[in-house]
Formats: structure tokens, sequence, C-alpha cells
């Protein structure tokens, strides 16, 4: 380890070592670069060859990884040749099921296939409606689709980015099963009202926390809400593992169930690699590896501290930036008692900047060192749709009027959603909120600079 840490330049040994090199590496050299409120935004944008508000290689890396505290166990599974699910993975899904206080966790490939198998052990499949939001990654929806059931697209709410609940009971039929709560950006989705639909109409709730480790929605943490919650450990999430997943729930014959599902059809508690149980249902194979639960105990450890930043930052940002005209940042639903902050968004409107296009303004921002982008594009109009509705399976398992994607589109039109994807959304991403209170300044003074300079910024071309 040392030679390999040796053979790195200092500044790059900081980056790859962010967890141990963050607070001092980024503390002081943010000081240097601290922007100055007011003043720097007189200077010429850098989009316009001005300085620029920060540099772009200075944010937190990810993910962080720090050899002298998350290698030990990592290594000890590498040398035991015992590398298929066994006690590791069994440690992780204990500890992740304690952090969010629900009784049973069971670890998967992704969380693609956490949401599969949960729809799948939900018993939803052909002819059964799905409602879901279109401001999501589009696993929400595929894992819809690889079950067999039709997705059914509720707008949004403009100003959290999430489900709207007020939206949802019109999109209701006698084929609705089930209710996917996305809560999106790391965001809690307003749970309290969900549940009450959910109720009345008998309807599941299946939590798409894949953004939303730890975030909590009054006093509980999002995924143990409804009847299953599924997160993501891919690498860009808050808890990574490079890939990974895991099922939550309360109902402990569900998770057997699900338990099963993963591991070929096996009874609940079979070893793996163990033949002779014979499978007691259909099943298949989406089994978490030790090597990656090792990886993830050592992330799970600092899970806490960095939910807590991110909170901490993602105010202070909004505080910054909430009175500059045409910048509305996301709200919270008043149960919120913590976000994950998978990202930080605001709606961008134009008209604050003087017409100046999102494209143009997230150009700008970028050239001041402040990485950003524009986020999702409108899931409910994107050819996968049609394409599945074409397929072989589909025609078979749906009446053809359900299947005339022109019909669909009709059907699912999400106004607001084509607004936030099309015109309005801004992201921040996670990593940036683990910086330092400087940091957030240094974003909200590029902000400011783009907005103060904007004149000059529009005379570069025509846009
Ligand atoms: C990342 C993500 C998924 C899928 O998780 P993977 O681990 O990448 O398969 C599903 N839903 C949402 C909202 C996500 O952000």
């Amino acid at each position: 380890m040392k030679t390999f840490s040796s053979r790195l330049s200092r500044r790059t040994f900081l980056k790859q070592n962010s967890l141990a090199g963050l607070g001092v590496a980024l503390a002081s050299s943010s000081v240097a670069a601290l922007p100055v409120m007011g003043s720097k935004s007189a200077q010429l944008p850098a989009i316009l060859g001005g300085p620029s508000a920060w540099a772009e290689d200075k944010w937190p890396v990810w993910p962080q990884w720090n050899p002298a505290t998350d290698e030990k166990q990592l290594l000890e599974v590498v040398r035991s040749g015992v590398w298929s699910r066994a006690n590791v993975v069994t440690q992780f899904e204990k500890e992740w099921a304690a952090a969010l206080n629900v009784k049973r966790s069971l670890a998967v490939v992704n969380g693609t296939n956490a949401l599969v198998i949960a729809i799948n052990q939900l018993g939803i499949g052909a002819g059964d409606e799905v409602l879901v939001p279109p401001y999501t990654f589009i696993a929400s929806v595929s894992s819809i689709l690889s079950n067999g059931a039709m997705p059914v697209f509720v707008d949004i709410d403009a100003e959290t980015f999430q489900i709207d609940p007020a939206k949802i009971e019109a999109k209701i039929t006698p084929r609705t099963k089930a209710i996917m709560a996305v809560h999106v950006l790391g965001l809690p989705v307003d749970m309290d009202r969900i549940m009450a639909i959910a109720q009345k109409h008998k309807l599941l709730v299946i939590e798409d926390a894949c953004q939303a480790h730890l975030a909590e929605y009054d006093k509980k943490k999002v995924g143990t809400i409804g009847n299953v919650g599924c997160f993501s450990f891919q690498n860009s999430k808050n808890l990574p593992i490079g890939e990974g997943g895991a099922i939550v729930s309360n109902d402990e014959h569900f998770m057997d169930l699900c338990y099963s599902y993963h591991n070929f059809g096996n009874p609940y508690g079979t070893a793996v690699g163990s033949v002779s149980t014979g499978s007691v249902m259909q099943g298949t194979k989406l089994r978490f590896s030790e090597y990656q639960a090792a990886i993830g105990i050592a992330q799970l450890k600092r899970l806490d501290a960095q939910t807590t930043t991110r909170n901490e930052n993602a105010a202070y940002l909004k505080s910054l930036i909430k009175d500059i005209p045409g910048i509305v940042p996301y709200k919270l639903y008043d149960k919120v008692n913590r976000g994950a902050f998978h990202l930080f968004a605001f709606r961008y409107q134009k008209d604050g900047f003087k017409g100046l296009s999102r494209e143009r303004f997230i150009n700008a921002v970028k050239a001041e060192g402040v990485p950003c982008m524009s986020g999702y594009s409108t899931l409910n109009t994107q050819p996968f749709l049609g394409e599945t509705f074409k397929s072989e399976n589909y025609r078979r398992m749906y009446p053809k009027e359900m299947l005339d994607i022109n019909q669909y589109n009709e059907q699912n039109k999400c106004p607001v959603n084509d607004k936030i994807c099309n015109e309005e959304a801004v992201w921040f991403t996670q990593n940036m909120l683990l910086g330092t209170k400087d940091d957030m300044k240094a974003i909200a003074s590029a902000i400011e600079k783009v907005h103060h300079n904007v004149d000059k910024i529009k005379t570069l071309g025509q846009k």
C-alpha cells in the first residue's frame, strides 16, 4: 500500500485518501481560494476569460477511501477465499437494518434488482399498474416493466421535485396495485399522504430509496415506512460499493420470500453451495458477495457523519442562494427530519437572469469551477416504453388498446416534470456538499457572479 501511495503526487494522494485528507487539505486550500462575496462578483466571469471562483479539482472526490481504516476486513475477506455470500454479507445486512431501525435487510446485486425482486415478491406482474413519478432514474420504471407490469406516471410537485400526492388519486384504476414512492435527490416524499392514499385504496407502497440513505421522515428512516424499501450502493450513491443494493422491510415473511427468490428459490436459510435442499419457489440468483460487503461495512462507518455534513451544507447553501432572483432551491415537506441530499437541486428561472438559457447559465457556473448539470430528461416520453409495448411478451399480456403508445403518452403527460426537466432543474452532486462552509460560499458566489454579469455573458453569442 505504501508503494502505491508514494508513487502518487501529494495532491493526488490527498484526493485519493479524501477521508483523511479532506478536512485538512480542503480546509487549508480553500482559505486561499475563498471568494469574497460581492467584490468577486464584480470580476469578469470565467466564461469571458476572467478568473474562476474556484478550481474544479478542489471538490471532494468520490468515493472516499482510507486504507488505514477501510482495508483490514476487506483484505481478510480477499485472503480467506470465502468470496460468495457468507458471514460478512450477513454482518452488512444486520448493520444496514440497524442503521435504518428496520427488522430485516437483504443485500443484492444492485438497486435495480432490489426493486425487481421487491415488485416480483409483492406479486405484481402482468396486468397490474404501478404509479410512479417521472422524475427519477430509469431503473424505477424498468423494474416495473421487467415484471411485466405497467408504469403509470404521476406528475411531480415543482417545489419539492417529488411525486405530487394531490395527483395520485386521479390515476388510480381497478388495475392499480402499488405506488412507487421515489425519494428522488435523496429528499423524502410526503409519506403521510402517500400512506393515507394507499390505505384508502388498498395499494402497496414500494419506496425507491436508492438515493435516500438515512433520510428521515417523521422520525422514521425512509425505506422503512411503506411495505418495502429499496436501496442502491452503486458508486455514485451516498453509500458507495461500486455495485450493490438492498431490500428492507419489517415484514419477515416477505423478506424470507425475497431471500429465497434471490437464491434460486431455495428455502430461506439454505447455505450457499447447497444443492440438496431443493427449491420451494421459482427464483433467480442475485446475490451479494463477501468483498462487496466488506467495502460496505467500511463505508457505512462514515455515512452518518457525512449525512449530517450534507444536511448542514445544503441548508447553508440554500440560505446563501435563495434570494438570488431566478434561483428557487428545493423545498422539504414539514415532517422531514433529515435529507440524504444525494443531489442539491434548485429551479433556475431564466426571467431572473434576463432570459439567459439554462444551458448557458450552467456553462457559466461550470466555468467558475463549480460543476453542475441539468439532470434527468423526461422519462415518460422516452422510446423504451413504446419499444416494450411492441414486444411479443407485452402483446401477449395486454389488450391492444393498452399498448397504444400514442394513447399511453396522452394519458401519461406530466407538464410540471416537463418544465423541470427541460427548462429549470440544476443539480450539484452530493460530494460537493461534503466540502467546507467556504466551499458553499464559493458555489453561491459563482452563481452571484453569473447573475451580476448576465449582460456581458449574453453578449457571448446568441441563444
Ligand atoms: C441508482 C438508482 C436506482 C438503481 O440502482 P442501481 O444500483 O444503479 O441499479 C434505482 N432508483 C433510483 C432512484 C436510483 O437513483
